[in-house]
This record gives C-alpha cells, sequence and structure tokens, in this order.
C-alpha cells in the first residue's frame, strides 16, 4: 500500500516539499495531499508590493504553479480552502474544514509536513472593524488593498504602520500609486533590519521621495468615520488617513503545532533538525516562516521569515521524504529591499548583533560609486562592514545605495558564509569595467578600510 503525505499551507515550503517528494516518489509509492486555507498555491507573497504600485499588472503573474497545475502534473491532491484545525500524532491523521462548503475530513498520514508560515504581529488597537485597514501577508491581502484604492471615494492618503521591509516596500508601493504617505515608526528609524547610520542613509532618501516619516512615534490606536478609517491615533496626535496598512512583522504560526505537541525553541518557531525534521516526532517535518534555525554566524537560533529560506527548507524535506538525503545548515541572514532606486542590502550581524553574541569587533564605513566616476550613471553607494577583533574575520556587511548597489551584498555573503578575513577580502579577484565598478571595487574599498581599522585598534 502507498504510504501517505500529508502536507499542511499551500505556499513556499509546503508545496516545495510536497514537489520534491513527488519528482523521487511515484504515486503508487507516496499519495501527497494538501491543504491551503487560502485561494492561491505557490504564489510570491514578495511580489505583493510591486502588484499594489501597478508595476505588475495581474496577479496571476505572481502565481508560479496553480492548484490545477498540482493536480494534473504532479499528481498531489490538492484541498483549496481547507483548514486544518486538529493534528492527532497518536491516530496519525489530520482534521480540516472545508471552508467554502462546510464538513470536516479526516486524513490519516505516514509523513507530515507543517509548513503553515508566519503571522502578522497585530496589536489590540488594530483589531477594528473599521474598513480600510489591510494586514500584508497574502495574496488575499494585496487582492483586498487593491480593491480598497479603487473603490470610491478613492483614498489619497495612507498611513503605513511599521517600517521594516514590508513597511517600506508598501510605502514605496503607495507612493507610486500618487498617494501622500506617512509612515509611523515606534523605534527610532525606519529599516532597523540594518544599523541606525545606515538606517538614516534609507529615511533621508525616503523623506525624499516624498514619504513623510514619523519615527520613535507609537500608535495607540485607529479612528474611524461612518464605517471607514479616518486617522492613526499617536502619542503626538491623530493622522488623517483614508488607508492603513499594517506591516509590524510576523511570528511564526505554530498554535495548532504547539497543541500537537511539537518543541518550539526560544524564538517561538519549531524546533527542527538539518534534515527539516521535528525532533523526536517520528516522520514529523516543519519548515518555512513556521520554524526557527540557525545562525551561522552567533550560532543562535533565529527567525528569520524569508522566501528564499522557505523554498531551500521546503526543498531539503521533500528530498529527505522522497529517500534522499539534504540538509539545511542555517542562515546568515542575508536580505536585499529597495525603496524606489535606492537599495538597500545586508548579510550576518548588525553591531548590537555582533554586541549580544559577545563579538569584540570594528566597524567601518566606506562611501564609493556604483560605476567609474566619470561613467554615465555613477550613483553613490555606502558599504558598512564589521569584523571580528583581532581575528579579522568577517562578521557582518550592509550596503545603501542607488541604482544595482544592493546585489553586491551576495559578494559579502559568500566571503561571510566562507568565513573569510578582511584581509582575504582585498585580494579578491572581482570583476572590473567602468560600468560596473570603480577600479577599486566598493567591496575591496571598505575591506581595505576594515584592516586599517583592525589594525589602528591592535596598535
Ligand atoms: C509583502 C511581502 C513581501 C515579501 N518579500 C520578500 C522578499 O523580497 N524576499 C524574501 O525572501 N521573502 C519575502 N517575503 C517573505 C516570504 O513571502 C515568506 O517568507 C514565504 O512566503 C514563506 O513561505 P511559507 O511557505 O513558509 O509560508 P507562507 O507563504 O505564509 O505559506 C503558508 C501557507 O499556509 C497556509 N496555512 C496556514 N495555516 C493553515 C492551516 N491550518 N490549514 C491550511 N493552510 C494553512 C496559509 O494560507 C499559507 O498559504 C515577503 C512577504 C510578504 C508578505
Amino acid at each position: 500500500m502507498a504510504q501517505r503525505l500529508i502536507v499542511i499551507g499551500g505556499d513556499a515550503a509546503g508545496m516545495s516539499t510536497a514537489s520534491q517528494a513527488r519528482r523521487r516518489r511515484g504515486r503508487d509509492d507516496l499519495e501527497i495531499v494538501a491543504f491551503e486555507r487560502g485561494h492561491f498555491t505557490s504564489y510570491s507573497a514578495c511580489g505583493i508590493p510591486y502588484w499594489i504600485s501597478g508595476l505588475v499588472s495581474d496577479p496571476e503573474q505572481l502565481i508560479s504553479r496553480s492548484p490545477e497545475t498540482f493536480r494534473t502534473e504532479f499528481d498531489i491532491d490538492v484541498r483549496m480552502r481547507h483548514e486544518v484545525t486538529a493534528i492527532d500524532l497518536d491516530r496519525r491523521e489530520v482534521v480540516a474544514q472545508d471552508l467554502e462548503h462546510g464538513g470536516e475530513v479526516r486524513e490519516r498520514f505516514d509523513e507530515l509536513m507543517y509548513a503553515a508560515g508566519a503571522l502578522p504581529t497585530k496589536p489590540p488597537w488594530a483589531d477594528t472593524d473599521a474598513a480600510g485597514v489591510f494586514g500584508m501577508q497574502t495574496l488575499d491581502d494585496g487582492a483586498a488593498l487593491r480593491d480598497w484604492l479603487v473603490r470610491k471615494p478613492e483614498p489619497r492618503r495612507a498611513v503605513v504602520i511599521g517600517g521594516g521591509y514590508i513597511g517600506v516596500e508598501m510605502a514605496e508601493a503607495l507612493i507610486e500609486r500618487g498617494l501622500s504617505v506617512t509612515l509611523v515608526e515606534q523605534a527610532e528609524q525606519p529599516m532597523s533590519t540594518v544599523d541606525g547610520d545606515m538606517a538614516e542613509l534609507v529615511a533621508e532618501a525616503m523623506r525624499g521621495l516624498g514619504i513623510k516619516i514619523r519615527s520613535g512615534l507609537p500608535v495607540t490606536g485607529l479612528e474611524q468615520r461612518d464605517g471607514r478609517v479616518s486617522a492613526v491615533v499617536t502619542a503626538e496626535g491623530p493622522i488623517p488617513t483614508d488607508v492603513v496598512v499594517l506591516g509590524l512583522g510576523v511570528r511564526p504560526n505554530t498554535a495548532l503545532a504547539k497543541a500537537a505537541g511539537f518543541p518550539l525553541g526560544p524564538t517561538g518557531g519549531i524546533r527542527v533538525d538539518r534534515r527539516m525534521r521535528v525532533p523526536e516526532l517520528s516522520g514529523v517535518w516543519a519548515a518555512g516562516d513556521c520554524v526557527e534555525t540557525l545562525h551561522r554566524v552567533s550560532g543562535m537560533p533565529v527567525h528569520v521569515p524569508l522566501g528564499t529560506h522557505a523554498n531551500k527548507q521546503g526543498r531539503v524535506a521533500g528530498i529527505n521524504i522522497g529517500g534522499g538525503y539534504a540538509t539545511f545548515t542555517g542562515v546568515i541572514g542575508t536580505a536585499v529591499t529597495k525603496v524606489c532606486d535606492l537599495e538597500v542590502g545586508r548579510t550576518g550581524l548588525r553591531e548590537r548583533d555582533a554586541t549580544a553574541a559577545g563579538f569584540d569587533f570594528v566597524s567601518v564605513v566606506a562611501e564609493s560609486t556604483t560605476r567609474a566616476g566619470y561613467y554615465p550613471g555613477t550613483q553613490p553607494m555606502t558599504v558598512k562592514l564589521i569584523a571580528e577583533r583581532p581575528s579579522g574575520r568577517l562578521l557582518g556587511a550592509q550596503i545603501v545605495g542607488w541604482s544595482e548597489a544592493a546585489k553586491r551584498i551576495d559578494t559579502l555573503a559568500v566571503a561571510l558564509w566562507n568565513g573569510m578575513t578582511v584581509d582575504d577580502m582585498t585580494q579578491l579577484d572581482l570583476g572590473y569595467a567602468p560600468p560596473y565598478s570603480p577600479v577599486w571595487d566598493p567591496v575591496l574599498i571598505a575591506a581595505r578600510k576594515a584592516v586599517d581599522a583592525l589594525a589602528a585598534v591592535d596598535r
């Protein structure tokens, strides 16, 4: 008799697992049933801001594989609009509610993949029945906001609450649509995924684009008029608005898993081993935004909810379920984003992470340009490096700059992944031609500066 794999969650991690397992095991050997409570499978939440801005015109472009494709090409029994409400590990079955037609189904499993993603943080003041308030987590959220933006009377003012990368990307999307945008952030600056000095460059550029930034300002409530949101309430008074987008971060969606007895780690994510198995629960796997992983530089468990990890982890689990061998060995915190033409990249530890992890370090900031100084289109670019003292090992890097600056972070990520010192990095054979870089690449300039800083401290 064929074994059964049940997948909970039909997006990046869940469907990567399902498709990898199917590639290795035919339907006579492994039946696969995937439950998804929403309307879409394998979609790019990462693309939502660009759909809101109008850069991407059709949400279909954000869907990489539809339920029908999974059914016909992968022989996966995809149950859309089905929410799993219980996992019984003793009986090895899940219970799911049919959200469209009502009723309950029970399905047995031999292998279980838990890939329920993350949930947006929603403080009590955001629990409102006022229309015009949107979280931004799923394609359904994006569709609801798109509808609102064209509904009469058309919103002219928007407030984005939260200045993480989703908040910043949504502020960009709304300003590109011609709304007047205010971004409210409780911390001193938006973009706290980089150090304060680098975040200030981002804030400055956002102001230059016409985005009003109100930082160091906690939100305490929302006001409404005639059932529509009308203002965001803060300690410094109300900010009138026609639409509110919440970008307050996410937490692992683990309620079901916790109730079933899955072990959770200190970050609140599900603990998994390097093959994506849930420890002590035979035949149970988890991947994506609901798990925690190892930070390879700090050695600490971290929750880094990114699509790049969800896809890789799902693939690893699928290979293992399919009878192969694969591991996910942790992250170094590499991420890129942009606000209009300003780009931001980061990898490894920020100064505060390095301090928390107990490292002694130096940090340097190097100003350079994206192309040779005389070459048309050259733009400023700032590179920050954090290096361990006295070893010189790279611990972290951040880039803020214009026009294709951010992807240079990948060079730094590779150096960091391989434990290079800043001294080694000064010798890197990086490509040079005037349209692509100054003769001294910004990465090399920063590495040289870090070597000098280490020498100065240890002199
Ligand atoms: C606006 C936005 C922009 C982003 N930009 C980037 C980016 O640029 N780069 C990047 O790397 N990452 C980005 N991300 C993050 C990325 O989208 C996520 O990390 C990724 O989608 C996580 O995949 P996942 O499969 O773990 O979870 P999800 O994509 O959240 O999928 C989980 C699925 O499980 C379903 N589900 C949950 N509970 C149940 C249940 N009980 N029963 C049935 N189904 C259930 C949910 O409906 C959901 O479809 C962005 C996210 C957002 C929201």
